[in-house]
């Protein structure tokens, strides 16, 4: 898996499906976020789809 470097959701591909940036392999951690409306952590992190994302991205 590698992470977005932008919005730090997890992909597969070199870039990412929702901003286009380039994504990362180097990356820490996860938090998956079922609904991002009803999370505090979700909207403190600025994440607006469900997804795992990464919490840290070089
Ligand atoms: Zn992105």
């Amino acid at each position: 898996m590698k992470a977005c470097r932008k919005c730090h959701i997890l992909t597969n591909r070199s870039t990412c499906p929702y901003c286009g940036e380039s994504t990362s392999d180097n990356w820490q951690g996860y938090l998956i976020v079922i609904d991002p409306n009803n999370s505090k952590i979700a909207e403190k992190a600025g994440l607006k789809m469900p997804g795992k994302y990464a919490l840290k991205v070089r």
